[in-house]
C-alpha cells in the first residue's frame, strides 16, 4: 500500500526532508519526499502496519524547529517505487491563491497564556506565526493584517517589537495581539447587559457552567453552545432549548489525558484528535465514562476532541471536567457567527453570551472524522482543513466552480490539478442556509480570485443549488448526475487517473436519476468521461414521497409489501392499524404520491423499522445509525438470501427470513448484523460479476451509507480478500459534502457546454 501525505507549514530549510529520509529507511519504506510551493509531499510505500507508525511517528519526531500547518493524509493503491529518495522540489501549483485554514493554539502559546510572568498570561486571543486563525478572519488577499478583521486593532508597541523581530516566534504573524491592544471577551446577559469583561469573564463562565447554566460562547468560526457535559439535567436542557432531541452532541476535553480515560482509542485515533486540525473524533465511550446518557444517546460512541483556541483551553483547564461544545444554531440552521444574530437566535437556547470583538468574516464549523478500515475518514470536512485544496489526478481544462447537491452541502473551485473546498455549509432548506450559500459562492469567487469558466451542478431540478446555478451562471452550467458525482469524487481523491474504470457503489438515501425515479443503490462502472448503470436494488414505493425520510415505517409497510403482497396487511411487525397498513398499501399499489426508488438508505430505515428499533427519525439518517449501533452488539457472521436478477439485486428473500427470524425470537443485535453482511455480500458478488465481465478491478465506495463503519470496513476487506482495490473516502465525506469534489472533476474534463 502507499500513503501519501501532503504537508503545508514551516517544513523546508529545517531538516524536515532527511528526517522523513531517515524514517523511511528504518521502516524499510519506499518511495519519496520532496519540497512544493506550500510545504512537502511525501510517498511512502510498504506494508499497511508499517505505513501507520510512519503517520504516528512523522508527527511526534518530527526535527523541533518545523511546524505543521496542515496535514492531509490518504492510503492509495501502491505504484511500485524501487527505494527512499528526495527528489527535486517542484515548484508547482500558484502560491498566490494559498489560503491557510484556522490553525489550532500551538503549544508554546498555551504555555504563554498559562504563564503568570507573560504578559499574555490568560490573554484568550494569544496567537503566533504557527497558530491562530486564518480562513475566518481574511477579508481579502494577500494575507497582512490591512486584510483581516484585526485591522481595527493597531498593535501597542510591544507587540509591534515582536512583529517587526524576525528572531520572534511572532515575526508577520498577522493576528498579534495581547491584553494591551487587541480584541476582548465580554460576558452578557441574556439581556444583552455585561456582566463582565477580560479576566473576569472567563473566570465567571467557569462558575456559570458549573452551576448548569448554558452558554453561547464566540470562538473563531461560530459562536458554541457550552455546558457541563457530565450532568445529565443540563445537557438535556440544552436539548430541549436546541430542539435537538437525540442527535450526538461533540463533547470538548481538558486534554488527551482525560479522553483517555472516559473513551477507548486507538493510536490512530489519538492522532487524529491531537492532530492539528483538531477535529471532533467519533470514538467509542468506555462503560465507566461519566458522559451524560444525553450526549450521544443510544450510541456506543461520541464525538470528542480537544480546545483549540487559547480561550476554549483556558476554560477548560480551569472547569477540568468535559463540555459539550455543539455549533450554535436550532436545529440545522448555519452557526450564528455574529453579536446581532446570537442575541437574536439563541436568547432562548443560551442562559448567557460570552462573546468578543473580533469579526468573524467566514463561518466555519468544527470538522468531523472517525477511523474506519484503518483510515481517516471525513464526516464533515471543515474547520482546519477548509479552504485546503484536494489534489486530484489531472489539469482541469479550464477554472471551474461545483455546486454541491443540497445536504451537508459544500462548493468547490478547482483550478490546474487543485480544487479547493468550501467548509461545511449545510442542508439548504432554511432562507438563513440559502442565504450563507450564496454567500459562500460568491465568498469563495472573490476571495481565490479564480473566474470559473465552467459550472457544475446536480441535475435535481429541486435543488437549491440547481435552481442558484441555472440563475446565476445560465449557459456556464453543466448538471452531472448524484450518484456519478459521488463515485467521482471518491476516484479523484484516490488519484485514479487517466482513462481507468472502476466499479462505483453508491449507496445513499436520495438522488435524483434522469429515469424519473429516487436513485441511492446504485452499483456502477465509471471513469471520467462516464457512467454506465450496471445492478440496483430493486425498486420499491415510498408512500407519501419525502415524508418517509422522516418516517421510516413508510419504506417498511412499502418492502413488507414487495415482500408478502396483500399479506403485508396482515403482518404487525409495525406499530400500525390494519386500518393504517391497508391504506398505504392502496398507495403503493395505485401510485398515490408514492414515487419509485432505489433507495439503500431507505433499505436501511425499513429495516431499522421491521425490527421495532425506530419508526419515527428526529435527524437525518437517524435509524440506519441506530441499525448500526444494535449490528456492533453482534458477532454474528450468517446472513440472509438475495437474488441477482438480470440488473436488479432482488432483496425481498432477506426481508422474509429477517421476518422469520423476527417470529423465531432471534436476538435483534444478530439481525441487525445479518442484515450487514447481507449487504457486503450484494457488494462482493455484484463486484464479482462485473470483474468477469468487463475486468475492472477497483471497487470505490460513496454515498453517505457508508459512512457506516461496520458495512465500510466489512465491504473494505471483503472486497481486498478477493483481489479488488478497494476505494474509500479519506479526504472529503462520503456524504454529499464531498459531491463538490466529484462535480468540479466532472466538469474539469467535459467543458463542452450542454
Ligand atoms: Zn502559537
Ligand atoms: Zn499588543
Ligand atoms: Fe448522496
Amino acid at each position: 500500500m502507499r500513503l501519501k501525505i501532503d504537508i503545508t507549514g514551516l517544513v523546508q530549510g529545517v531538516g524536515f526532508r532527511p528526517f522523513v529520509f531517515k524514517l523511511a529507511e528504518e521502516l524499510g519504506l519506499k518511495g519519496y519526499v520532496l519540497n512544493n510551493a506550500t510545504g512537502v509531499l511525501i510517498e511512502v510505500e510498504g506494508e499497511e502496519g508499517k505505513l501507520s507508525e510512519f503517520l504516528l511517528r512523522l508527527d511526534s519526531e518530527k526535527p523541533d524547529i518545523s511546524r505543521i500547518f496542515s496535514l492531509q493524509h490518504a492510503f492509495l493503491e501502491e505504484s511500485g517505487f524501487t527505494g527512499f529518495e528526495i527528489r527535486k522540489s517542484m515548484d508547482k501549483g500558484d502560491k498566490r491563491v494559498f489560503i491557510l485554514p484556522d490553525i489550532s493554539a500551538c503549544e508554546e502559546c498555551l504555555r504563554d497564556v498559562t504563564e503568570p510572568r507573560d504578559r499574555r498570561f490568560l490573554y484568550p486571543f494569544t496567537n503566533c506565526t504557527n497558530c491562530g486563525p486564518r480562513f475566518t478572519i481574511i477579508e481579502k488577499l494577500p494575507y497582512d493584517r490591512r486584510n483581516t478583521s484585526m485591522k481595527n486593532f493597531s498593535m501597542c508597541p510591544a507587540c509591534k517589537k515582536e512583529y517587526h523581530m524576525d528572531s520572534d516566534r511572532r515575526f508577520h504573524a498577522q493576528p498579534i495581539a495581547c491584553w494591551a491592544c487587541g480584541p476582548w471577551i465580554s460576558l452578557y446577559d441574556r439581556e444583552g447587559q455585561v456582566l463582565c469583561e477580560k479576566e473576569s469573564a472567563l473566570e465567571k463562565t467557569v462558575n456559570l457552567i458549573r452551576k448548569g447554566y448554558i452558554i453561547a460562547a464566540k470562538g473563531i468560526g461560530g459562536y458554541h453552545l457550552i455546558c457541563d457535559a457530565t450532568t445529565e439535567d443540563t445537557v438535556r436542557r440544552l436539548r430541549e432549548r436546541k430542539h435537538r432531541e437525540e442527535k450526538p452532541l461533540a463533547v470538548m476535553f481538558p486534554d488527551i489525558e482525560a479522553i483517555r480515560q472516559e473513551m477507548n482509542i486507538t493510536p490512530l485515533e489519538e492522532r487524529a484528535i491531537t492532530s492539528i486540525e483538531k477535529p471532533v473524533v467519533i470514538v467509542e465511550k468506555k462503560a465507566s465514562t461519566s458522559l451524560a446518557a444525553s450526549v450521544s444517546p443510544g450510541y456506543r460512541s461520541a464525538g470528542v476532541f480537544l480546545p483549540y483556541t487559547p480561550m476554549h483551553y483556558l476554560i477548560l483547564r480551569k472547569f477540568r471536567k468535559p463540555v459539550v461544545a455543539t455549533s450554535a444554531n436550532i436545529s440545522d440552521e448555519p452557526i450564528v457567527a455574529d453579536e446581532a444574530d446570537a442575541f437574536a437566535r439563541l436568547s432562548g437556547t443560551a442562559d448567557y453570551f460570552l462573546t468578543h470583538n473580533r469579526r468573524i468574516l467566514r463561518r466555519c464549523d468544527d470538522s468531523v472524522v472517525r477511523i474506519a478500515a484503518g483510515r481517516q475518514m471525513p464526516v464533515r470536512r471543515s474547520r482546519g482543513f477548509a479552504p485546503l485544496p484536494v489534489t486530484v489526478p489531472f489539469k482541469l481544462k479550464k477554472p471551474v466552480l461545483a455546486l454541491g447537491a443540497y445536504m451537508n452541502s459544500t462548493i468547490a473551485l478547482g483550478i490546474d490539478d487543485r480544487v479547493f473546498i468550501s467548509q461545511h455549509i449545510g442542508d439548504l432548506d432554511t432562507p438563513l442556509a440559502m442565504e450563507f450559500y450564496e454567500q459562500a459562492v460568491e465568498d469563495f469567487l472573490g476571495l481565490f480570485r479564480i473566474k470559473p469558466e465552467v459550472v457544475v451542478s446536480d441535475m435535481h431540478p429541486g435543488y437549491y443549488s440547481t435552481k442558484y446555478g441555472e440563475r446565476r451562471f445560465q449557459d456556464m452550467l453543466l448538471k452531472v448526475q448524484h450518484h456519478y458525482a459521488h463515485i467521482l469524487s471518491c476516484m479523484a481523491e484516490n488519484g485514479v487517473a487517466g482513462h481507468t474504470e472502476v466499479i462505483g457503489f453508491a449507496f445513499d438515501g436520495t438522488g435524483y436519476a434522469p429515469d424519473g425515479t429516487i436513485w441511492g443503490g446504485e452499483v456502477l462502472t465509471a471513469s471520467y468521461s462516464g457512467f454506465k448503470r450496471v445492478f440496483h436494488l430493486s425498486p420499491y414505493r415510498l408512500p407519501g414521497g419525502d415524508r418517509a425520510v422522516k418516517e421510516p415505517y413508510r419504506s417498511a409497510i412499502s418492502l413488507l409489501y414487495e415482500t408478502l403482497g396483500e399479506g403485508a396487511a396482515e403482518t404487525d411487525v409495525l406499530p400500525l392499524s390494519q386500518e393504517k397498513r391497508l391504506f398505504f398499501i392502496n398507495m403503493i399499489k395505485n401510485d398515490i404520491n408514492s414515487p419509485v426508488t432505489t433507495s439503500m438508505g431507505r433499505l436501511f430505515d425499513a429495516v431499522a423499522s421491521i425490527t421495532g428499533l425506530r419508526h419515527r427519525v428526529s435527524y437525518h439518517a437517524q435509524a440506519a445509525a441506530e441499525l448500526e449501533q444494535l449490528a456492533l452488539g453482534s458477532d454474528e457472521k450468517g446472513s440472509y438470501a438475495f437474488s441477482i436478477e438480470k440488473d436488479t439485486i432482488v432483496h425481498t428473500p432477506m426481508l422474509g427470513m429477517i421476518l422469520d427470524d423476527l417470529k423465531a425470537g432471534v436476538p435483534k443485535e444478530d439481525i441487525a448484523r445479518k442484515f450487514h453482511n447481507t449487504i457486503v455480500e450484494i457488494i462482493v458478488s455484484t463486484a464479482e460479476s462485473i470483474r468477469k465481465e468487463t475486468g475492472i478491478s477497483h471497487a470505490a465506495l460513496s454515498g453517505g451509507v457508508f459512512q457506516n463503519t461496520i458495512l465500510l470496513e466489512n465491504a473494505f476487506n471483503a472486497l481486498k480478500e478477493r483481489g479488488f482495490v478497494p476505494l474509500t473516502h479519506q479526504l472529503v465525506p462520503p456524504n454529499d459534502g464531498g459531491i463538490a469534489l466529484g462535480q468540479a472533476a466532472f466538469a474539469g474534463r467535459h467543458v463542452k457546454m450542454p
